[in-house]
């Protein structure tokens, strides 16, 4: 699937720090002025140490992101993600993980604790509680960790149930990855639904 591939090679260069930079000219803004054709939805954290554009080395209309605490979702972030699968044949969904997560480590400790976050970050919480409920049955050297790997093969595992996503799935037009970001390495390792075409 040309989505995966297009995302495996860019992704690539930031471990290698071979980065090109491209599609950030005043040609390619023209170019995508009219119309834009992005090989991929990202779904990420909003840590400021994992900008999908620059993990994926990319610019200008290269991908649709989507950027919430925890990666976590609602019906809005659900509802942009679909936007580009649903409207323009958007090839590849990410939902992308990192280590050292704050956002999960806060929600772990809430959680855990059963001690809510002040304000509306306890609304991120509760969107990672079905991840915790997994791991917190389960022995884990380092839980949060383990916790963010779950949740977003929760989410992914989610996107193509709903109605809209799964027929695109089915008919092969649509893949949705979980993915986990090392900081230390600078890799995006694939965790579940890479295709194998
Ligand atoms: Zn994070």
């Amino acid at each position: 699937m040309g989505g995966v591939r297009e995302a495996d090679g860019r992704q690539q260069a930031l471990v290698d720090g071979d980065l090109r930079h491209p599609d950030r000219d005043p040609r390619r803004r023209q170019f995508v002025a009219e119309e834009q054709d992005p090989f991929g939805v990202i779904l990420s954290c909003i840590d400021s140490r994992v900008p999908p554009e620059l993990l994926f080395d990319t610019g200008l209309g290269d991908l649709f992101v989507m950027r919430t605490g925890g990666q976590v979702v609602g019906d809005v972030v659900t509802g942009s993600v679909e936007y580009g699968p649903m409207t323009s044949g958007t090839p590849l969904i990410v939902v992308l993980g990192h280590q050292r997560c704050g956002a999960v480590k806060a929600a772990h400790k809430a959680l855990k604790d059963d001690k809510p976050l002040p304000g509306n970050l306890q609304s991120i919480a509760e969107a990672l509680r079905p991840a915790y409920e997994v791991i917190a049955k389960e022995k884990h050297a380092d839980p949060v960790d383990a916790m963010t790997r779950v949740h977003i093969k929760q989410t992914s595992a989610d996107l193509p149930s709903n109605k809209d996503l799964g027929p695109l799935v089915k008919k092969g037009d649509l893949a949705v990855v979980s993915a986990y970001y090392s900081l230390d390495t600078g890799r995006v390792e694939v965790l579940t639904g890479a295709p194998t075409a």
